[in-house]
């Protein structure tokens, strides 16, 4: 019989762990996660989309400061190169939040009734207890012999 593998305890892993059960009960509903999902997905798009502007234009005023001096060190050749790597690794970053959030629409686009939504309550309070939940406390004290305490 084979033995069920252990979820990761590493700290990048809790971490992610507690965020995920975190969102899932700080949006319990269909509707919150579109919403929290949108949000996410446009805060993305518009903070890289503002530093690719920049970028471009640090970039450019780089390019045009070039003919003036025609002693081009090593340096600024190789930051000019780094630059413009950086700059379609954003740019290629932008063209796939674009699709996702092309995706995202046909997603976001779908209500459904006040039935399934308090099944999505009712499913996410067993997915996500609160972790300060009293009955969960005891709980964790019972099984482990240690509260089970919040981060500070
Ligand atoms: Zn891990």
């Amino acid at each position: 019989m084979k033995v069920p593998e252990e979820p990761c305890q590493c700290p990048d892993c809790l971490r992610f762990y507690r965020e995920h059960d975190r969102l899932i009960r700080e949006f319990p509903t269909l509707r919150q996660q579109q919403e929290i999902n949108w949000a996410a997905l446009q805060s993305f798009r518009t903070l890289c989309g503002r530093v690719l502007e920049d970028l471009q234009k640090q970039l450019n005023s780089c390019e045009s400061n070039k003919s003036d001096e025609n002693l081009k060190t090593e340096t600024t050749e190789n930051k000019e190169k780094s630059m413009t790597q950086v700059i379609s690794d954003m740019e290629n970053i932008n063209a796939h939040l674009y699709s996702i959030e092309a995706l995202m629409e046909r997603i976001f686009d779908v209500k459904v009734p006040i039935e399934i939504e308090n099944k999505f309550r009712e499913i996410a309070g067993e997915l996500a207890p609160d972790p300060l939940n009293i009955d969960r406390l005891r709980l964790n004290r019972l099984l482990h012999q240690t509260p089970d305490l919040p981060d500070k």
